[in-house]
């Protein structure tokens, strides 16, 4: 039976986070303005409830920028390749920058160590936009690494320059740089994980050490809440990552009587509410250990 005394706790960092507020604000505005259609070149942020949300105002993802022709073009928050940029030019695409400006910083630094003539460590997911963005500007060697395991078999013999895509751990890309040095490497870092992502990842550990189950809610194909979940579950094991309400009713919530909510940056507020709504209609009835949410 649900505890009818259970406590929902919210991680203060729910709601996008300023890049994404940037990029839906830019898409809506242009769509207040009438602009149409209104192309996004993959989906504007890794949430599809809101992608389907944005769809139905207009706002349409398209997966080629060549498919982007006779619309204007929201430049997603994570980048696009150098290939999509010049492309987008060559075909006359009409578009909007709703790039994070903090996405770029990385790319700052990568160039200063390619030009110090040091080889670029990349702590990120390869498959990931952001990275492959990064990857393509890069105009020396830059290797993606996924964790501190894959630096022992690399050569170190050139001076390397660590960096991160925006939404790693701190831990991870500490344990990187540690594991260079304790090689011998000649190693230069920079921190470019951003303020926004370290901040939600500190309160969501501390928020999951303090209760007996943890919901960490966001797009599946959402890197940085995957990442959420991974950092609540080492201090909780009771840690589930659902993409909405309707992903409740596979959870027992048996002898709970604090539930921890927290969302990735691109999760909007409205999904975090009927995840919380849910939850407590589930508590007034309090029929079983299982959250059943009217339709
Ligand atoms: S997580 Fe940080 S870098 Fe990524 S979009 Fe949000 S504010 Fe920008």
């Amino acid at each position: 039976m649900l505890a009818d005394s259970m406590q929902i706790l919210h991680a203060q960092s729910n709601g996008f986070c300023y890049g994404v507020q940037r990029a839906s604000r830019l898409a809506e505005e242009l769509i207040q303005k009438g602009v149409r259609p209104v192309y996004t070149l993959g989906p504007l942020i890794h949430n599809p409830q809101e992608v389907a949300r944005l769809a139905k105002l207009g706002i349409e993802p398209r997966e080629r920028i060549d498919d982007c022709i006779g619309g204007v073009t929201l430049l997603r928050t994570h980048g696009i390749t150098k290939a999509e940029f010049a492309r987008a030019k060559e075909l006359g695409i009409d578009w909007v920058d709703a790039i994070c400006p903090r996405v770029k910083v990385p790319r700052r630094h990568i160039d200063k160590f390619l030009k110090q003539g040091r080889t670029v460590l990349l702590l990120g997911d390869s498959g990931h936009p952001e990275v492959q963005a990064l990857l393509s500007y890069s105009t020396g060697k830059v290797s993606v690494v996924t964790g501190a395991d894959e630096v022992a078999g690399m050569d170190l013999s050139e001076p390397v320059g660590v960096v991160a895509q925006t939404t790693q751990s701190r831990e991870a890309f500490e344990r990187v740089v540690a594991a260079c040095r304790e090689r011998q490497a000649d190693t230069a870092s920079a921190f470019t994980i951003c303020d926004d992502s370290e901040m939600r990842q500190n309160e969501s550990r501390k928020l999951a050490a303090r209760v007996d189950l943890m919901l960490v809610i966001g797009g599946h194909n959402s890197a940085n809440t995957r990442r959420l979940a991974e950092i609540c579950r080492q201090v909780q094991s009771r840690t589930h990552h659902v993409e909405s309400a309707d992903d409740l009713t596979e959870i027992d919530f048996a002898s709970v009587n604090r539930v921890g909510l927290t969302a990735g940056a691109s999760t909007p507020d409205w999904i975090v509410s009927q995840v919380d709504e849910c939850l407590r209609k589930s508590l007034k009835n309090h029929v079983s250990a299982q959250v059943k949410c009217p339709p």
